[in-house]
């Protein structure tokens, strides 16, 4: 009867505590990185409840039987990474031009959950997704409801250029195939076109508002520097974007596009290549952030060298620029420009997002300020500096693990050995 009792008792308070406090996980990890102040913290246990850091004990502690306890007391465990510039929908190859006309949007949105998955295995657990076909949108929603394994997306959909600009869909094409695209598809050539394209993004469910203000390598024109937009376009898009509470990216190698748009208000300047001092000053005035995209420059260059690999027109501006990314992101460093981490992976190779880290560090970025850079910074930039970026209690789950000091061997950040995203492993 006692035994009876008792048996009731503990079966009572373990209901109980299900109920409330459903199943946790006690991650035990041997280092924790405070990305903000830089402390190593020694043998912290992480309480993980559904999706949120629930509390950050000292030492190794466990939970009930329900629980789970995860072993990461030889590693060192990070807030997850993110990404402010990708392209989910596709990947550089000999035959991404060709692509154009081969493959359907659902032939895309396969390929496109590759991808996702991964940038997520490579720690990547949020990535702002800066131009497609509009699969990017879909594809975040789907991810978002637990269809497909994938980082948490921030997406463009489209991204909006002017006529025979750098993001112009139908650039390169026989005239039949050229027709007159406008702003629903994202070009437009007023400002009354500027606000209607930023307008339809909203409509189309995409969170953020990317341009291209100045030519770019990979689009088969002539000119991967020149500015693209007037200012009045420019400052038609950045106010309709602030009405819908959307953040802004511009695409920008040259000089002179990059200065109108951040005198527009536009929120990152990626790539930033071909930057000139009184601009950099202007970014800092205007506490605009460099998106350096290294990764993306490097792999233009790479590329450029392969016959036949890129289309001749393409192959002379990826000689010319991409190189040149490296140097110019060391001068806006040491000038004190903001910096926001992005790759361009997509250009890059996917899943390699982590080499960005190295890049940086190489240019002369302090490996903790490059952290920084890809957890904190990112995540104030898409207003999530509350909930995201940082290993505190109240703050979502987005946790990854690398096997060495990432201070003393910066690549190890190119290796990551354990994922986990809104609470749930997904790398172990
Ligand atoms: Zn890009």
């Amino acid at each position: 009867m006692l035994y009876v009792m008792k048996f009731c008792l503990r079966l009572g308070i373990f209901l109980f505590s299900v109920l409330m406090y459903g199943q946790k996980t006690y991650l035990h990890c041997g280092t924790l990185l405070d990305v903000e102040n830089g402390k190593m913290m020694k043998e912290k246990t992480l309480v993980i409840s559904e999706d949120k850091i629930m509390a950050i004990e000292n030492g190794f502690s466990t939970g009930g039987d329900t629980d789970t306890t995860i072993d990461l007391k030889d590693k060192v465990v990070l807030p997850g990474f993110i990404d402010m510039h990708v392209h989910i929908e596709e990947e550089s190859s000999p035959t991404r031009y060709l692509e154009r006309f081969t493959l359907n949007d659902v032939d895309v949105a396969f390929r496109s959950t590759v991808y996702a998955k991964r940038t997520l295995m490579a720690g990547f657990t949020t990535v702002r997704d800066l131009g497609g076909s509009g699969v990017n949108i879909a594809l975040r929603k789907a991810i978002a409801k637990g269809y497909v394994p994938g980082p948490r997306i921030f997406t463009a959909g489209k991204a909006i250029a002017t006529t025979g600009g750098h993001a112009d869909p139908t650039n390169g094409m026989r005239k039949e195939l050229m027709g007159d695209p406008g702003p629903k598809e994202g070009v437009v050539n007023s400002p009354e076109d500027a606000r209607k394209a930023v307008r339809q993004r909203y409509k189309d469910g995409a969170d953020v508002i990317k341009i291209t203000a100045t030519g770019g390598v990979l689009s088969v024109a002539k000119s991967g520097q020149n500015p693209q937009f007037t200012e009045a376009e420019l400052v038609a898009i950045v106010e309709t974007a602030k009405d819908y509470g959307m953040l802004t990216a511009a695409h920008a190698h040259g000089d002179e596009g990059m200065r109108r748009a951040i005198k527009a208000g536009i929120k990152t300047i990626e790539h930033g290549t071909l930057m000139k001092e009184p601009t950099m000053d202007l970014m800092i005035k205007h506490n605009t952030y460099l998106v350096p995209t290294i990764s993306a420059g490097k792999t233009a260059a790479k590329m450029a060298d392969i016959p036949g690999f890129l289309p001749p027109i393409v192959a002379k501006k990826a000689r010319e620029i991409g190189p040149v990314s490296e140097k110019n992101f060391k001068k806006a460093y040491d000038k004190g420009v903001p910096i926001a981490f992005g790759t361009d992976a997509g250009v890059s190779p996917h899943g390699e997002n982590g080499k960005e880290f190295g890049y940086m560090v190489a240019a002369g970025m302090p490996v903790l300020e490059a952290l920084r850079s890809a957890t904190i910074t990112n995540a104030q930039l898409l207003g999530m500096g509350d909930s995201l970026g940082q290993l505190k209690e109240g703050f979502i789950a987005d946790i990854v693990a690398v096997d060495e000091n990432p201070m003393d061997n910066v690549a190890t950040l190119n290796n990551v050995v354990f994922v986990m995203k809104d609470g749930k492993v997904y790398k172990e």
